[in-house]
């Protein structure tokens, strides 16, 4: 992901070498997983079947993208299996996920949100729900699905129930966490709500949120501080609750984030 930005922020600053090889290595990785799902012009139905998300995002963007530059008539058949066996949605889901689903936890400070030390590590805060089709999980992988914890306090204080980590979720993300928590109620209830994807890739702003500052979700707003986000009572209940039951003495325990998300966030209710 470093290599990849080194190549973005090369164009950015004039370098056409730095686009071309950009593009060269997005093109050639969509290119190589299409073509290994497809023999004598089919769809190898599966190969696609077993492929993960992401494969299925690139494969799915490389022949939509030949369909349409290229118009060849092979093309336009590949792309056409394609999009007769996977369901709109779900095809929706996988260009969204080819767009927004991208590795960024190397990219953004991981101070460890119990205890301040910096070699925290992203963990998970909701799994998918065992019935979600594999184009929607590129969601569980998103920030606000992550809180930074060190191995120390993740062993104590990150325990598998979900209404621990709801707390964690709550307390690091504040109301961006709200949208997320709304979607993840849906999914876990079988539904998949539709919403104006193109506009608001994350979730719907009816869920809570109505500002992108909030949380409706664009590329823009991907490397946050985690600091500024607003934080309601309810959020800053969850870092109090946290702070009761995960314990931390010491002098160590004066810089602990949560800490500073509870004093931070007031007056923003
Ligand atoms: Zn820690």
């Amino acid at each position: 992901m470093f290599r990849l930005f080194s190549r973005i922020s090369g164009f950015l600053s004039g370098s056409r070498a730095g686009l071309d090889a950009l593009l060269d290595a997005v093109y050639r990785q969509a290119l190589s997983d299409l073509v290994r799902m497809v023999r004598n012009g089919r769809l190898q139905r599966e190969q696609w079947e077993r492929a993960p998300w992401d494969v299925r995002a690139r494969a799915l963007s490389a022949a939509l993208f030949l369909a349409d530059v290229v118009s060849s008539p092979q093309a336009d058949e590949v792309a056409r299996q394609i999009v007769s066996t996977v369901p709109p949605d779900e095809a929706e889901e996988l260009l969204l996920g080819n767009r927004y689903g991208y590795t960024w936890k190397d990219e953004i400070p991981h101070t460890c949100w119990r205890c301040g030390r910096a070699d925290g590590v992203w963990r998970r805060v909701f799994s998918p729900p065992p019935n979600l089709p594999a184009a929607y999980t590129w969601r569980y992988g998103i920030l606000e699905n992550h809180v930074p914890l060190c191995s120390a306090c993740y062993n104590f204080a990150f325990p598998a129930d979900e209404e621990i980590r709801l707390l964690w979720g709550l307390a690091v993300w504040g109301v961006r966490f709200d949208g997320w928590r709304w979607l993840h109620g849906q999914f876990s209830a079988g539904r998949r709500p539709t919403w104006d994807k193109e506009q608001f890739p994350l979730w719907p702003t009816h869920a809570g949120i109505t500002s992108w500052r909030g949380g409706a979700g664009v590329v823009e707003i991907h490397y946050p501080t985690l600091w500024v986000l607003r934080r309601t009572r309810l959020h800053r209940d969850a870092a109090r609750t946290l702070l009761a039951r995960f314990p931390l003495h010491g002098k160590r325990g004066r810089k602990r984030p949560l800490l500073r998300a509870i004093a931070e966030g007031k007056g923003q209710d």
